[in-house]
């Protein structure tokens, strides 16, 4: 008699930070989200990791996901203290080149 045992087989990629974890700026969305990671792909059982199958070093986005592998001569900038979202800062920073402009004169005619 045949018994069939339903299981799940995946290769799953686990994204792990590892190393210096100062903030960095991501270059997709701009923010200060991006850490170097380690991209491991395991082979998985019943979705239990048995054997790590091949791994990479990443810089990792914790907000828009985006990945891209560590190369030579090229890293994310390191986000400055008080590093603000360039939106954010034309959304709640001072007004840049707009004259006072009071809404409520009523141009005369
Ligand atoms: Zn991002």
């Amino acid at each position: 008699m045949l018994i069939l045992i339903p299981f799940a087989v995946g290769c799953p990629t686990k994204v792990k930070p590892e190393g210096n974890q100062e903030a960095r700026i991501c270059p997709r969305c701009h923010n200060a989200a991006m850490f170097s990671a380690k991209s491991r792909t395991w082979f998985e059982l019943c979705f239990v990791p048995l054997i790590p199958m091949n791994s990479k070093h990443v810089w990792m986005c914790g907000i828009c996901q985006l990945q891209v592998n560590v190369q030579p001569g090229w890293e994310p900038q390191i986000a400055q203290p008080g590093y603000q979202h360039p939106q954010l800062q034309a959304q709640y920073g001072p007004p840049q080149n707009v004259g006072y402009q009071p809404s409520y004169v009523q141009p005369r005619k």
